[in-house]
């Protein structure tokens, strides 16, 4: 039982809606334990050398991504609101949770109405020294999951959460895996990456994949640009093979590219494609009267790539995709 001072084991938490949570979360809102497990995966993955969690830049991508895993682990059919938590647990006993104002910037009188204000107020925010410390020690770091487990949801949902937590730190390996081979220069080590990807998990798997490609387009649609946070932190894009999973088991980060779900659809159905790195429409989408017109406009705009060339698809993969997936007659 965690001891009654433990700061972790007292975070106030909205139970002002018996409707929105049932006995799985102990009819309390599950924001704050659920970042609070995601920090400790970062903490896992060596992410937290200093106390300050950011509010913006790769490890905040990854604390939103580690968040929304934990949040669909219990609720399927529900996203998590990012912002709720960031900002409420400032006001948790212990100062466990402290917003850094950014210079130049002014603290805010009440919560913002999106993470995209928050973020512009707010640096990060920083753990308290006991906090940081306890998270960097294995043993204890374990023990703070068990608290957080063991007082915000029932029993039945720890397997699921317990089992997120192995997934997300074996999806960060794995993404490291990708990363290091597209780093790695020309030689492309497929045997590699294949014989990695069957160890994994398939959840951990596919997390890993979406992470490193999501990271290497910076999470921006690489087909019609968009880029999208919702402004309760939530990203849209997708992490797209080129040629299939089922067909290539080619998680290589230059067998993936980031999408919109509607380019992703549009591309599995193979409604575009790409030629010389130009985007190609096929017939199918350009004779369909309602289709969307930010579509009809992508015809021959060039494919946006990553800034690092190591992370550029493999136009092999396109010409395949061409080949075998085009819809390049109107039936
Ligand atoms: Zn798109």
């Amino acid at each position: 039982m965690p001891a009654p001072q433990d700061p972790l084991a007292t975070l106030r938490r909205d139970h002002g809606n018996p409707d929105a949570w049932d006995p799985r979360t102990r009819g309390g809102a599950p924001h704050k334990p659920l970042v609070l497990l995601a920090v400790c995966d970062l903490a896992e993955e060596g992410k937290l050398d200093s106390p300050l969690i950011p509010f913006d830049g790769p490890v905040a991508d990854q604390l939103a991504d580690l968040f929304q895993v934990y949040f669909r682990a219990l609720y399927l059919d529900r996203r998590g609101e990012l912002l709720l938590p960031l900002w409420h647990l400032k006001s948790d006993r212990g100062s466990i949770w402290t917003l850094r104002v950014r210079e130049g910037a002014s603290p805010l009188e009440s919560r913002p109405r999106s993470l995209a204000s928050l973020v512009e107020h707010y640096r990060g925010a920083d753990l308290s020294e006991e906090l940081h410390a306890r998270l960097m020690d294995k043993d204890r770091r374990d023990g703070a999951r068990e608290v957080l487990l063991g007082t915000y949801f029932d029993p039945a949902s720890h397997d699921a959460l317990l089992q997120r937590s192995r997934w997300n730190v074996q999806s960060e390996s794995y993404r490291n895996i990708l990363v290091d081979e597209a780093r790695s220069g020309a030689v492309r080590k497929r045997a590699g990456i294949v014989s990695a990807s069957l160890a994994m998990p398939e959840p951990a798997r596919s997390q890993g994949f979406r992470f490193a490609v999501l990271d290497a387009y910076g999470r921006e649609c690489a087909a019609c640009g968009f880029r999208v946070n919702t402004p309760l932190g939530r990203t849209i894009v997708q992490g797209a093979h080129i040629k299939p999973w089922s067909e290539s088991k080619d998680d290589r980060i230059s067998n993936g590219f980031c999408l919109c779900p509607t380019c992703h659809s549009c591309f599995d159905e193979g409604l575009w494609s790409v030629k010389d790195l130009a985007i190609r429409l096929s017939p199918v989408l350009e004779l369909t009267e309602n289709a969307p017109t930010y579509l009809a406009a992508l015809k021959g705009r060039p494919l946006r790539q990553p800034t690092h060339s190591c992370f550029h698809p493999d136009p092999s993969n396109f010409e395949w995709h061409e080949t075998y997936m085009f819809r390049s007659g109107p039936i």
